[in-house]
């Protein structure tokens, strides 16, 4: 039995980043950039209004109110993508509206809601000023944002709509990203049904199948649903064989300590290196595993919850390194534990908890019966808590550290 650190170290070190490949950046939510993203000019690109007003000099302005507004000879207008050859000189004002160049002369802009256009007939091109404005009001600078040769989106990074709408103002058409990993899923039990089929006494159906194939999806992989073996030793080496060529393989149940749990003695005979088997943890305790053909397999125990958060623990952080991703997916934080709790000296526990904020703190308490078949458990939490393997008695009040599920 080995800690769940030594465990997650023995993974990581196991696995290698993926390849990459090109996308468009409408397919691109979610996926992993493969390269940093630089700027090859700044943005925005040139000096431009942040209002519809009129670009002027600020110097004339000095002293406009609404009671001594100043008054500007309008000598033309700028629309929003029209690159203007007009200049603003002493006395001027040009209408320009949001986006638009400013022009030359022009220090600052006036929005329109503090001017009025003379009402005069003879004086139809004259603005009033009501307000003083400072030199570079409601200028937006080239280069505000983003400025030229900047390193904009790090490598690693989880590319969410900001960063998508970014790469798309640097002109990047194509987002360059890790490949998903493929992730084969079998289940394993004589007793297991898939959904569709008629439920029998002594049957269960493989919901395991499916909270896989979603927490992989959840965490940026490709699943495949490769079925269900049954306690056997031909079925499962004909089914695991199906599974390779995948990235990594992930198999639920039969590998306890029953006599009909073979996953270990069926990957040993398929050539797999065993790297470990069992992990001082409640649940997932007998979580195996090992390398097959140069590619991880996680040997997930069968019961629901067991599988989930072994998922959770060391298959999750295992797709986020060969998706290359840095880890901003895997938050914890301390918490204050609302009830006293009991547990087994020795193993870690991860709880299923409901943490909530309160006042200025996180407090954290445990959804309901525990045990590792109990699957509505895990589908009350938003988080787990972490409780140490050497603690007994962990006291209403202690503080314990949550992992926030996503
Ligand atoms: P095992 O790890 O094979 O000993 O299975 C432990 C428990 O988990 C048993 O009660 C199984 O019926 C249950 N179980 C195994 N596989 C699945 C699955 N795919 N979906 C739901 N429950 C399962
Ligand atoms: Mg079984």
């Amino acid at each position: 039995m080995i800690k769940v650190e030594d465990a997650l170290t023995i993974i990581l070190n196991s696995i290698a980043p993926l390849d990459s490949e090109t996308i468009s950046l409408s397919d691109s939510l979610g996926r992993v950039l493969y390269e940093d993203a630089f700027s090859s000019g700044d943005i925005p690109a040139f000096d431009n209004s942040g209002m519809d007003g009129y670009a002027i000099k600020s110097s004339d302005t000095v002293g406009a109110s609404n009671e001594t507004p100043k008054i500007l000879d309008v000598i033309g207008e700028i629309k929003a993508g029209i690159a203007a050859s007009m200049e603003t000189k002493h006395g001027q004002a040009i209408k320009i509206m949001t986006g638009a160049p400013i022009p030359k002369g022009a220090d600052s802009v006036i929005m329109v809601e503090e001017t009025e256009k003379s009402k005069v007939k003879s004086q139809k091109s004259k603005v009033k000023i009501f307000k003083e404005v400072e030199y570079g009001d409601n200028i937006r600078k080239a280069g505000e944002d983003i400025k030229s040769s900047e390193l904009v989106i790090q490598k690693g990074t989880l590319l969410k709509p900001a960063h998508i709408g970014m790469l798309a103002a640097l002109g990047i058409s194509r987002a360059k990203v890790t490949r998903k990993p493929h992730v084969a899923i079998l289940a394993t039990g004589d007793e297991l049904i898939d959904v569709e089929e008629q439920l029998t006494h002594g049957k269960l159906r493989t919901s395991n199948t499916y909270t896989l194939y979603n927490q992989i999806l959840s965490c940026g992989g490709e699943p495949a649903n490769i079925g269900i073996a049954r306690d056997d030793i031909g079925d499962l080496e004909k089914k695991i064989n199906l599974c390779r060529g995948h990235d990594a393989i992930v198999t639920s149940g039969g590998v306890s300590m029953g006599d009909y749990d073979l996953i270990k003695d069926v990957l040993v005979r398929l050539g797999a290196e065993i790297k470990f088997w069992k992990i001082a943890m409640r649940p997932g305790k007998p979580v195996l595993f090992g390398i097959m053909d140069g590619k991880p397999v996680f040997g997930l125990p069968g019961n629901p919850v067991s599988s989930m958060v072994s998922f959770e623990m060391f298959v999750m952080p295992a797709i986020l390194k060969m998706l290359g991703q840095k880890d901003d997916s895997i938050k914890e934080v301390e918490a204050i534990l609302d009830e006293d709790i009991k547990k087994k000296k020795g193993l870690r526990f991860f709880l299923r908890a409901q943490t909530r904020w309160e006042n200025s703190g996180y407090i954290t308490k445990a959804t309901g019966p525990q045990g590792s078949a109990i699957l509505k458990s895990m589908m009350l939490a938003n988080s787990l808590m972490i409780l140490p393997e050497d603690e007994e008695f962990i006291k209403k009040g202690a503080k314990v550290r949550v992992r926030l599920l996503n």
